[in-house]
């Protein structure tokens, strides 16, 4: 086996007698990223370490692990319980926490895991000791929330080592906190990214056992705990494959790969076996949960496609995204959907012609720190469309009434509607492009269901047509531009 020092691939090279070299297999470099649904419990966990081995025969390979599924909503809740009703809430919680990672680690390890289980104990005390923090001071900051949540990776990797050292992939847990630099925008810190790259390359390029990273965490510069923003794990994965110029990153989930529609919708979705990155980038972007919208950048800067793979079935194909697609023929690639939004709408006839009421909108709700999903304008300028996430819908209205008060005052802006309970749904697909049937299709499947359209955009790339919907209506919609675009569902 020969490590080449400037190249993080390696290469089996065969030798002849007299030292000839007769042929070298190049090892792929593979970064395998197992989410939440893939470490659900023991029967899970030890699937991915399957996958794992059987990709060890003829790659070389970096895991990235998110935390066992629902554990990051359980340590959010214990966080916020510790500060509202106390330590009790927070320690029931931890208990279940750390019995599910035990029960995992003896049931794939049985004796062995002695070891694993000390050290999964001291991180379990050292969260309770947080916790106790946070219900004392009775507040729990951005900043807490942060190290509350990480231990979710931390010991999902420890656990995960432990299985691959056990199934003789001998392996180590890696804190992505020493690997990967943020600012301190607690929640969702941005990544610099130089710095990143350098620390991964160079841990990876001299480990000696296979890298299990946490996903999702990160610290700042100063050694302070950030997080990348929920699902947060594709996008780590994603940044060390580019880190190590890997030749492919794969996202192992639970479903054959990214689907004509969420699976929980239609049941008809199919698998789309290969995607462009940026209608990957549009349904990743309209709640296809499947891949965190991010996670598309770092590795497709660097021409290093992403395969989501499910780790129940493994022999699937999965889902290419990578450039230069082979072409599917039809008029959409799929369709995506955003629950609980909420719109906003500004109208008044003294807005017309204007200048300047856009940009005060705008920049009130980006002082507000209201992060804007949809927007639509009309042509005559008499209304400006918003659409919001439902739980900032207050707080943006307010803002905006705050900016306008004086127009309000003077009758300028008339009202500032805000209507809630409404679904974003997206038809994405490069094949919409200069065909100028597609609007008359997609509305009338929608009419002939009777459902009310409350605002429309159109990107300007034609590769996505988005529209508000009723919450109630959003499955029924769904259902029928699948239908007309996509084909009959199997059952509804
Ligand atoms: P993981 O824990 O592996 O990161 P996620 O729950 O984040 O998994 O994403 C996988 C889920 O995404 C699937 O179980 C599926 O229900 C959902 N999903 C939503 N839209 C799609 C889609 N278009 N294609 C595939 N899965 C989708
Ligand atoms: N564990 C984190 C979450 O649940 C990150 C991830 O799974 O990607 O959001
Ligand atoms: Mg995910």
């Amino acid at each position: 086996m020969r490590t080449d020092p400037f190249s993080l691939k390696t290469g089996v090279s065969i030798h002849l007698p007299g030292g000839y070299p007769l042929a070298t297999v190049q090892r792929n470099m593979v970064v395998m990223k197992f989410g939440g649904s893939s470490l659900v419990d023991a029967a899970r966990i030890g699937r991915a370490a399957q996958n794992v081995a059987a990709a060890r025969e003829h790659d070389t390979v970096v895991v990235v692990v998110s935390a066992m599924g629902g554990v990051t909503d359980l340590l959010e809740r214990a966080a916020r319980s510790g500060t509202s009703s106390g330590m009790q809430a927070a320690n029931q919680i931890v208990a279940t926490v750390m019995e599910r990672h035990e029960t995992a680690l003896r049931d794939l390890c049985g004796a062995h895991a002695t070891a694993a289980i000390v050290a999964l104990r001291s991180i379990g005390g050292e969260l309770t000791s947080i916790l106790h923090g946070i219900a004392l001071v009775g507040e729990c900051t951005a900043r807490s929330m942060d190290v509350v949540l990480s231990f979710g990776e931390r010991l999902s990797a420890l656990v995960f080592a432990a299985v691959l050292s056990q199934a003789g992939a001998a392996a180590e847990a890696v804190d992505a906190r020493s690997l990967i630099v943020t600012d301190a925008m607690h929640g969702s810190a941005q990544v610099e990214v130089p710095e990143s790259y350098r620390r991964i390359a160079a841990h990876v390029s001299g480990a000696d056992l296979l890298p299990v990273i946490t996903g999702f965490i990160a610290a700042t510069a100063e050694g302070i705990t950030t997080t990348l923003g929920r699902d947060g794990s594709d996008y780590t994965a994603s940044l060390v494959a580019a880190a190590v110029d890997a030749d492919r990153v794969e996202i192992w989930t639970d479903v054959d790969g990214v689907q004509s529609a969420d699976p929980r919708i239609v049941p008809g979705a199919f698998v789309i076996p290969e995607l462009e990155p940026e209608e990957a980038m549009e349904m990743a972007y309209f709640g296809a949960k499947v891949i965190h919208p991010y996670a598309l950048l770092p590795a497709l800067d660097r021409n290093i496609p992403i395969f989501i793979k499910n780790s129940l079935n493994p022999s699937a194909a999965g889902t290419k995204i990578a450039r230069a697609a082979a072409s599917h023929g039809r008029m959409i690639t799929g369709l995506a959907s955003i629950d609980d939004v909420a719109l906003l709408n500004v109208h008044g006839g003294g807005m017309i012609g204007v200048p300047g009421i856009a940009a005060r909108v705008f920049t009130a709700l980006a002082a507000a720190g209201v992060n804007i999903v949809m927007i639509s304008q009309a042509s005559s300028e008499h209304s400006i469309c918003l659409c919001i996430r439902q739980r900032e819908a207050d707080k943006a209205r307010a803002a905006v009434e705050a900016e306008l008060a004086h127009e309000l005052a003077g009758r300028r802006v008339q009202a500032i509607d805000l209507s809630t309970d409404l679904e974003i749904i997206a038809v994405i697909g490069d094949g919409m492009r200069g065909r100028p049937g597609m609007s008359g299709l997609l509305f009338g499947a929608l009419g002939a269901q009777d459902v009310n359209v409350l605002a429309i955009a159109q990107g300007s790339s034609e590769r996505n047509i988005s529209f508000v919907v009723r919450a109630g209506d959003a499955k029924r919609a769904v259902c029928a531009i699948h239908d007309a675009f996509l084909g009959a569902e199997v059952a509804r």
